[in-house]
């Protein structure tokens, strides 16, 4: 099955930035992506924790991290999420003109679908890992992608830079340290960030996608077009396990119980999105689920 183009969708989505409903609709219709209308539910945005706010929806995180100087903003949901992110980064009072470097997890639709139109309103720049960064300027997965053929397209982000693993990217007094995490797809990064409140700072980690998730004729064992799978895999969760990590976020919340802590944070833990060994949990639960996937295949 050929994936559907997002481009005419992007382009619609452009035209009535100011009547998200509308293009929520289409979303919302949309039989090929059962989990769309879901992953693009509404979310009120909210501080996190110092500079750092989730303008992401209910089911894609989005993540903007702001100075007086300028802001990041990583990942841009869904084509169809776009609106949403620019509403929400306007409703807790910032300019989208102020947003001057987009980052992203990794390069699948529901994660970058929504970074060229993002990126158009705002006039930002991009960078991503380099094979993120080719995805992009595209607009289309690679065949070393696991879940080539069977994700989306979208529509494909203008100058994208290509940084290398560890770079220091900056905004005014911002920096942020690429952590390359790959696996779910060649390309995938984790964001570390430290975000204060007067003496108090914590180290807010947005760790990439963990999954071995694939198309159908994909094996992580065998005769695949992404040898370094495995190793790259269990690169990332080293990485995940050594972070620094106080507050665990995910590209999708539910992966890292996000609501259920910022229910605890309103019912008056003021701590509650903090959790000791978050990353490492989270790390340890994929190895668990690569382990399992890779005994599966066994069997095949
Ligand atoms: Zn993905």
């Amino acid at each position: 099955m050929m994936p559907r183009t997002f481009t005419n969708v992007a382009l619609l989505v452009a035209l009535v930035v100011p009547i998200a409903a509308t293009a929520q609709t289409s979303a919302t219709r949309d039989a090929d992506c059962p989990s769309c209308a879901e992953w693009n539910a509404p979310q009120r945005p909210f501080r996190i924790y110092g500079n750092t706010y989730w303008v992401g929806t209910h089911g894609l995180g989005a993540i903007l991290i702001t100075s007086p100087q300028g802001h990041v903003l990583i990942d841009g949901g869904l084509p169809e999420s776009a609106p949403d992110i620019l509403a929400s980064i306007r409703a807790i009072g910032f300019r989208v003109q102020d947003v001057k470097l987009i980052l992203n997890s990794h390069a699948h639709w529901d994660h970058a679908g929504g970074i060229a139109t993002l990126q158009r309103v705002s006039g930002a720049a991009v960078a991503a890992s380099p094979w993120s960064a080719k995805v992009l300027s595209r607009g289309a997965s690679l065949p070393d992608d696991p879940q080539y053929g069977v994700v989306r397209e979208y529509a494909a982000v203008r100058n994208v830079r290509a940084i290398a693993d560890g770079d220091t990217l900056r905004v005014g007094p911002l920096a942020l340290v690429a952590h390359f995490t790959g696996g779910h797809t060649p390309g995938g990064a984790t964001w570390p960030g430290r975000p204060c409140e007067g003496a108090r700072c914590l180290e807010v980690v947005y760790a990439d996608s963990q999954t071995p998730v694939s198309a159908d004729d994909f094996f992580f064992t065998r005769g695949n077009r992404y040898p370094s799978v495995i190793a790259d895999f269990q690169h990332g969760f080293a990485v995940l396990e050594s972070l620094p990590c106080d507050v665990l976020l995910t590209p999708h919340p539910d992966a890292s119980k996000l609501w259920q802590r910022l229910a605890a944070r309103g019912a008056g833990n003021p701590d509650a999105l903090v959790e000791a060994g978050a990353c490492k949990a989270y790390a340890g639960a994929a190895r668990a689920g690569l382990k399992q996937r890779i005994a599966s295949e066994g069997r095949r």
